[in-house]
């Protein structure tokens, strides 16, 4: 790997900047080195992470103050983390990707792709502590012959004759002069005169591939990651659609979900509850053993705080509650049976005397 470069100088700003200044400077550069603008140029790609990591360090006032003070190779250097894959940019910034890929309401030119929507599976345990998936997609891509222009190589589309590049064009209807979409271009304000032959001037080509998508932890069931700029590439070099992967946490019959805290259910005996004792709990990192304090009351809980799922959006972790289910033996021995009886007595309880009996006498028949 090469050294480093100083983040301010990746970004092109002073020391000084502030939050404002910081997000316009990332937006140019993103802008700029997006690799959907850059299909398959690995130098613009590696400084569009490089960039990516500069902003995420530098919009972060605790990161920030840590990198003023000890640059790349203080204690903790590689907080910058670094994104394996320009999937996980978008994740992580997708309101400024948002504003620059979204909208653009009016806009002229080639429309934009469509969305693109999947579904991936993840264990409970995955969501708690987030999991990178690879999915395989089918969408349209950028035709590689053509970089997605539509156009055979060494040519170019050309501003449609018709309408003169504006995709409309007005015809006079009595007093009123009414504006509708170019039928020569069908709005796009080009016309390919010499098509690529590997997209038929589509440029567009259907393609499986195989993402990286950088799950964070806490997700619930139905959440919705939305990767901007990864959908269905645009027909002739308009906006890419996004992706929406929509996870499915699967069930763990152990526990039962509620936001962060995850609840389960322990069985107990009455000895266990009225002299006290120590219960092995499950929890997602294994089972834990925790004591039950004499004369704990059936359905009480027993609350391993921190021990459920990281909170979606917030700090700190939910909890695992147990819950106390007292087990009553369907069927006693004889000593059981008598040592029951025997503390009922020293309680001065009185219970059936018959019931064992008459129980053991019929059985004999
Ligand atoms: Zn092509
Ligand atoms: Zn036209």
């Amino acid at each position: 790997m090469s050294e480093k470069r100083d983040y301010y100088e990746v970004l092109g700003v002073p020391r000084t900047a502030d939050g404002g200044e910081l997000k316009r400077a990332y937006r140019k550069l993103a802008m700029e080195l997006h690799p959907d603008r850059n299909p398959g140029n690995p130098e613009s790609e590696a400084r569009f992470k490089e960039a990516s990591e500069a902003y995420q360090v530098l919009s972060d006032a605790n990161k920030r103050a840590h990198y003023d003070r000890f640059g790349h190779a203080g204690p903790g250097a590689g907080f910058g983390g670094g994104f394996r894959d320009v999937g996980d940019i978008f994740s992580a910034f997708s309101d400024i990707f948002g504003d620059i890929f979204g909208g653009g309401g009016g806009r002229r030119g080639p429309g934009r792709g469509d969305d693109v929507q999947t579904r991936v599976s993840v264990t409970l345990k995955e969501a708690a502590t987030g999991v990178t998936k690879e999915i395989k997609v089918v969408r349209n891509v950028a035709c590689p012959t053509c970089n997605g222009s539509g156009a055979a190589p060494g040519s170019l589309p050309e501003p449609c004759q018709r309408c003169g590049g504006r995709g409309q064009v007005m015809h006079a209807q009595g007093f009123l002069m009414i504006s509708s979409t170019c039928p020569v271009c069908r709005g796009e304000g080009r016309v390919i005169r010499d098509p690529c032959t590997t997209c038929h001037g589509a440029g567009v080509e259907e393609q499986q591939e195989a993402l990286q998508v950088a799950i964070p932890p806490g997700v619930e069931d139905g959440s919705t990651l939305r990767m901007v700029g990864r959908g269905e590439a645009a027909p002739r070099g308009g906006q890419p659609g996004n992706l929406y992967v929509v996870l499915n946490v699967e069930p763990d019959e152990r526990f039962e979900r509620d936001g962060a805290d995850l609840h389960t259910e322990v069985s107990v005996s009455f000895p266990q509850l009225a002299l006290g004792d120590r219960l092995q709990v499950p929890t997602l990192d294994g089972d834990v053993e925790t004591e039950v304090a004499p004369g704990t009351q059936p359905g009480d809980t027993l609350v391993l705080s921190g021990k459920g799922l990281p909170r979606l959006g917030a700090r700190g972790k939910g909890d695992v509650i147990a819950h106390l289910k007292l087990v009553v033996p369907t069927s006693l021995s004889a000593e059981e049976d008598q040592h029951l009886r025997a503390f009922a007595a020293a309680g001065g309880q009185r219970v059936n005397p018959e019931r064992g009996g008459l129980f053991r006498r019929k059985k004999k028949k």
